[in-house]
């Protein structure tokens, strides 16, 4: 049975994989964290997530508990997370990271620090948007060259980054295959007279309201004629469901840094 450790446990996310940890066979639920001066801390974990009582209290301390576990699952802020991993190298654990917003310096740290011991970092674990990456991967390069290509995504009006690591990650993708450099040709938004759009910036829009778990939208722009690729994810389960089935995978890697690729078998080969 694999342990596992959820960090920020009484958040959106931490909620819904501690109940898809329950419903799933092969990994249990060891401990639970949230950060110092949280009201959930000193609660048992169960009752927080709207479950039974787990017999698993939340702590503020990653350090108290992180011997004896498998895995930790960690979707909070980027600075936490950067503490979750330095702390999952020092113990020898795995660590599957969901959070978004990373800077570029704080990318190497993880990269860096991954090959300490063994990381999955995705900023989306859905099934749906990993499948989208390879789709999108596979367009641009029959007809990304000819082809305006925009983003734009969608998402809760408490969430924090933006754009969001999905559509940065979409861009990023795009990119490569152009042999572009996203600093130069990414768009963030349009104003004012802005002249004619060139045939390599790739346009990145961002929306945010409401309590929309995450839209993402792909379109590549042709004479008479436009392909649009569009994922909805419909409640925060998608994720949960992917980032469990992250963790019982990454149990068994070599220490590295992985994505949501490897762990659905989606790469041909490792970078
Ligand atoms: P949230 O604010 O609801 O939850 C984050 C939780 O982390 C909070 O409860 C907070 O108290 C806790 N936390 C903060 N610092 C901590 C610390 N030092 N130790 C322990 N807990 C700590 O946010 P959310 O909507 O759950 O999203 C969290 C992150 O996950 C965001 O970066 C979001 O963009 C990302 N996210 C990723 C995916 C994905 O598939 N990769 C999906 C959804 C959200």
């Amino acid at each position: 049975m694999i342990k596992t450790v959820v960090m920020g446990a009484a958040g959106r996310m931490g909620n819904r994989i501690i109940n898809m940890i329950c419903q799933s066979e092969g990994i249990e639920l060891y401990g639970s964290v949230e950060r110092r001066g949280h009201s959930a801390v000193g609660k048992d974990v169960g009752q927080v997530s709207g479950l039974e009582t787990l017999g698993v209290s939340i702590v503020d301390d990653l350090n108290s508990i992180v011997n004896n576990c498998d895995v930790i699952i960690d979707f909070t802020t980027p600075m936490a997370s950067l503490n979750s991993l330095k702390m999952a190298a020092e113990n020898k654990k795995a660590i599957v990271i969901g959070t978004t917003g990373f800077s570029i310096e704080e990318k190497d740290y993880i990269h860096k620090m991954a090959n300490k011991t063994r990381c999955v970092l995705a900023p989306n674990m859905s099934i749906g948007v990993n499948v989208l990456f390879k789709i999108v991967e596979e367009i641009t390069k029959i007809i990304g060259k000819e082809y305006d290509i925009e983003l734009m995504e969608a998402h809760h009006r408490q969430k924090k980054d933006a754009p969001s690591g999905t559509a940065m990650k979409l861009a990023e993708i795009i990119a490569d295959v152009l042999n572009r450099d996203l600093n130069k040709v990414g768009i963030f938004g349009r104003k004012g007279i802005i002249g004619e759009r060139s045939r390599e910036e790739i346009g990145i829009q961002t929306l945010r309201g409401g309590d929309i778990v995450g839209e993402h939208t792909v379109i590549f722009y042709g004479t008479g004629e436009r392909i649009e690729l569009i994922h909805k994810a419909h409640s925060r389960d998608n994720f949960a469901k992917g980032a469990v089935l992250a963790a019982k995978w990454i149990v068994a890697q070599k220490p590295g840094l992985y994505d949501m690729q490897d762990v659905l078998g989606l790469r041909k080969e490792r970078n």
